[in-house]
């Protein structure tokens, strides 16, 4: 039986998304220019201008950051979203590490290389294997941790979650998960075993193209996955992270649109929780998914300044699968969270090649490369915050 929709689903269904997105399309020039008047760092002819990151956009906004026409002024756009970033996050980088513990998968989502009936090795560590795992990486520097599974009830239960973050939370003060998602006791257990963060990709907000994508299994119900964070944030997390996979609908405009729309809902009610937003792009993996649209480089970064303008306190994160390059410059614009030196295979740090990855990477530099760019381009690479989300017992608060 599906879930009802929750809060936000309900909030979203009365967006008028399709206007905006079409109002995103067709934006003209003028418009662009009369926001970046708004959003460009002060100091410049306009002595009354607000300062980078103080200017209070709508929905209506992103849609004009995310045309066409503004990508015509992508450098000013950019320009101005550095300011915003600075201004509210200085120059520090948050680093962490993907810790894959089970490809195993009983849903068959048609892009991805865990998919139930992929021909790829599976493999679900044990307690101690994921030790093993987590030693490396905390050797490596790391303090933060998102730990990945596929959605297989049995190999990856509540209990063996409830474990894992128990065995690890001696190494890393902060654990986040991305698997599949739980009922509100299951995440309360998370929060008082350590979990500090919850990270599930409604993937697309357009549910006729979700439906398509996600054929069988638990991640098939668009409203379980889109209320799960009402239920985890009520559980005590204190991070959450939401994303949308670009190439897997058509319209990437009017994703973005969506996720600026949950980030927005979900600040304004869990206001004591960071959100965290990601665009992954489409990657090759065993599923050998062809993207319905590709979003090239320049339109990749322009959704990433238009949401750091969008939304100045969002934390941004980018992954492994953006080359170099692209990783490197979008740091020095939006991005504030970035993994690095990425497996994405179970035991994939300690024994590589033993077991199917969820899909390639493209900037394969150890983490303490990537720190040496932070440090090169004036950045401080943070592996641990010094004041913790988690700590205080704030499970069960009300909001
Ligand atoms: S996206 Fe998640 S639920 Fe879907 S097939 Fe991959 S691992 Fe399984």
């Amino acid at each position: 039986m599906s879930a009802p929709p929750g809060l936000f689903a309900r909030e979203l269904a009365g967006l008028a998304l399709a206007e905006l997105a079409e109002r995103s399309r067709s934006a003209s020039p003028a418009q662009v220019d009369a926001l970046l008047r708004r959003v460009a760092p002060a100091g410049g002819a306009d002595p009354g201008r607000p300062a980078a990151g103080t200017a209070h956009l709508g929905l209506a906004d992103l849609a004009v950051l995310l045309s066409p026409a503004a990508g015509e002024r992508l450098e000013e756009l950019a320009l101005a979203a550095r300011a915003t970033t600075l201004r509210r996050f200085g120059r520090a980088v948050r680093l962490f590490a993907p810790l894959y513990v089970s490809n195993a998968c009983l849903s068959s989502c048609t892009y991805c290389g865990f998919a139930k009936g992929l021909p790829v090795v599976r493999r679900t560590l044990d307690l101690d294997e994921v030790e093993a795992e987590g030693r490396l990486l905390a050797d490596r520097g790391f303090r933060h941790l998102l730990l990945v599974s596929g959605e297989h009830r049995a190999e990856v239960s509540a209990d063996y979650l409830v474990g894992v973050v128990e065995r690890l939370r001696p190494l890393f003060p902060s654990l986040s998960i991305e698997t599949q998602t739980w009922s509100d006791d299951t995440y309360a257990r998370l929060v008082r075993a350590g979990l500090e963060g919850v990270v599930h990709y409604q993937e697309t907000y357009d549910r006729a193209r979700y439906a398509q994508v996600h054929v069988a299994g638990w991640k098939r119900d668009y409203d379980r996955r889109l209320s799960s964070f009402e239920r985890a944030a009520s559980a005590g997390a204190r991070r959450l992270g939401i994303g949308a996979l670009l190439g897997l609908a058509a319209d990437w405009r009017a994703d973005v649109l969506a996720l600026g729309a949950h980030a927005a809902f979900l600040t304004r009610r869990y206001w004591r929780t960071e959100v965290s937003v990601a665009l992954p792009r489409m990657k090759p993996s065993a599923s050998a998914f062809p993207p319905v649209v590709v979003v090239d480089d320049a339109e990749f970064v322009q959704a990433h300044a238009a949401l750091r303008l969008f939304g100045p306190d969002l934390a941004l994160s980018l992954s492994t699968r953006e080359p170099p390059a692209m990783r490197d410059g979008l740091a020095r614009i939006a991005v504030t969270t970035m993994s690095a030196g990425s497996s994405t295979e179970p035991g994939g740090y300690a024994a590589p090649g033993t077991a199917g990855e969820q899909f390639s990477i493209s900037d394969e530099r150890p983490p303490a490369e990537v720190a040496a760019m932070l440090v090169a381009a004036g950045y401080e690479p943070v592996w641990k915050d010094a004041f913790p989300l988690y700590g205080g017992n704030l499970a069960g608060q009300s909001y």
